[in-house]
């Protein structure tokens, strides 16, 4: 593969990574978005769901600080809020509120503040175009391979790769059949989840003794979740979710009796007479959606795709951006490798690295009655058992607290709960509070 040209299909969070890779491996980078950028850390149509709670796990936001160095300070200079973890949080877990040990570090901040600090700091780069305002409409082809892309605008760009980050509603599939290619296989998973999102001002002095509250649905029996989160600027956001059909809602009244009937009352008296600072936003596109491209018997060179667009989550687990982060990582290690072949193998490692988000998404998300998927597996009722008992061990027992909070946060694999040390802190609590 020649390394002169490389274009980049959506520059939200996964495109912006992507980038950054390649910056490293070709001459030139072009990123085409739709969206026009803000100037600033400020909304923009193209992710819709930025107006909603982002987490950003550890293992997430250490790639990304690898990326670009310096990029938590940016962050904290703007005003993220640091978070013990889950100390400075309420923690109401399925299994009853969690300890409050002091175990990780954690980072809260808008996800247009996230997205403005990267894109901030690729700007200084003079190998990268960025054309706003303008869309891939498809694929150039070269007998089976891609040749670059067709925009709207009517040009053709030639490309030596081109990867798609276009999110969920990535036409990769589409695109793909113009050139021969079969459909990929997919997996949807869908519990029926929506958002309703609002910000607060923090009230001054306010200093209850906690910083965050987290509290959990506990399904089957209860389907609301929610949480509020300090980040830039004084405020809070909150947001409510609920699984089953039971969208969050957005109408005024609607929205706090639906944060009454979560499984406890502290985030409704909390918000209640605070101020708030932005209409109620919702959003209900939030089914577990991945595209198996892994799997299609033929693969063309000088194409792939990550991100959203081959494996999205239900958020609420807040995997999103980290998976993009770890397929970035393996974008660039596919490009230090033998180069024949790398398309191909990359996808292979998107679809690795996507799959222990999505065993606990999954896994999760099949506990409601409602889901819509195939039948939950008997090992899924199984392994779900396990959990439950390493969340009420979690939360009395540091030790294993700390193992669950690394594979929520995905720095090790979930198989990491069944290790000895974890099995055997879950048989003694077992065995003391059957
Ligand atoms: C409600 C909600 C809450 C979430 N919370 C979390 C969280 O707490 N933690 C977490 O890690 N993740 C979270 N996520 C997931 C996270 O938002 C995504 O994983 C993340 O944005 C990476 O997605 P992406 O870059 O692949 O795609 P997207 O963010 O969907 O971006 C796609 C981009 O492509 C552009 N585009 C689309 N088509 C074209 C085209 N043809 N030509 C040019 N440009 C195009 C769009 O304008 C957009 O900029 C959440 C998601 C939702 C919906």
């Amino acid at each position: 593969m020649n390394r002169d040209h490389a274009v980049v299909i959506g520059g939200s969070l996964a495109g912006l990574l992507a980038v950054r890779v390649l910056l490293d491996h070709f001459d030139r980078v072009t990123l085409v978005e739709r969206d026009r950028f803000p100037a600033g850390a400020a909304f923009r149509p193209g992710i819709p769901q930025s107006r909603h709670l982002h987490v950003l796990w550890t293992r997430g936001m250490e790639l990304m600080e690898d990326l670009f160095p310096g990029l938590e300070e940016t962050l904290i200079h703007a005003g993220a809020v640091e978070l013990k973890v889950p100390a400075d949080a309420l923690w109401l877990t399925s299994a009853g509120w969690r300890t409050r040990f002091d175990l990780a570090r954690l980072l809260t901040f808008s996800r247009p503040l996230l997205d403005w600090a990267v894109r901030a700091r690729l700007a200084a780069s003079p190998s990268l175009d960025v054309l706003e305002g303008n869309e891939v409409t498809g694929l150039l082809p070269r007998g089976a391979d891609v040749a670059g892309v067709a925009l709207r605008s009517g040009e053709a760009m030639a490309a030596d790769l081109v990867v798609d980050a276009t999110g969920r509603g990535s036409r990769a599939p589409a695109w793909l059949g113009t050139l021969g290619y079969p459909a990929p296989p997919e997996t949807l998973v869908d519990p029926l989840l929506g958002y309703a999102s609002r910000y607060y001002a923090i009230p001054p002095g306010f200093d209850p003794g906690w910083k965050a509250l987290y509290l959990q649905a506990d399904p089957p029996a209860t389907r609301r979740t929610g949480g509020l989160f300090p980040q830039e600027g004084g405020r809070w956001i909150c947001s409510l979710s609920g699984a089953g059909g039971d969208y969050g809602p957005t109408g005024e009244d609607a929205f706090l009796e639906f944060a009454k009937g979560l499984r406890d009352p502290v985030l409704y008296e909390t918000i209640r007479d605070a101020e708030p600072l932005s209409p109620i936003c919702g959003f209900r596109r939030t089914a577990n959606h991945r595209r198996h491209y892994e799997r299609l018997p033929a693969w063309p060179r000088g194409f792939v795709v990550m991100g959203d667009a081959a494996c999205a989550f239900n958020p609420i687990y807040g995997q999103g951006m980290s998976v993009a982060a770890i397929s970035a990582l393996e974008l660039d290690r596919c490009l230090r490798d033998e180069p024949d072949g790398l398309e191909r193998r990359f996808q292979r490692r998107v679809a690795r690295s996507a799959s222990g988000a999505w065993l606990i998404a999954t896994g999760e998300d099949l506990r409601y009655r409602e889901t819509e998927a195939a039948p939950t597996r008997l090992r899924t009722r199984l392994i779900n058992s396990y959990v439950d008992r390493v969340v009420a061990t979690a939360n009395v027992n540091p030790r294993v607290c700390a193992s669950l909070l690394e594979v929520i946060a995905l720095s090790s694999p979930p198989a990491s709960l069944f290790s000895p040390a974890v099995l055997a802190r879950v048989t003694a609590n077992r065995l003391r509070s059957p």
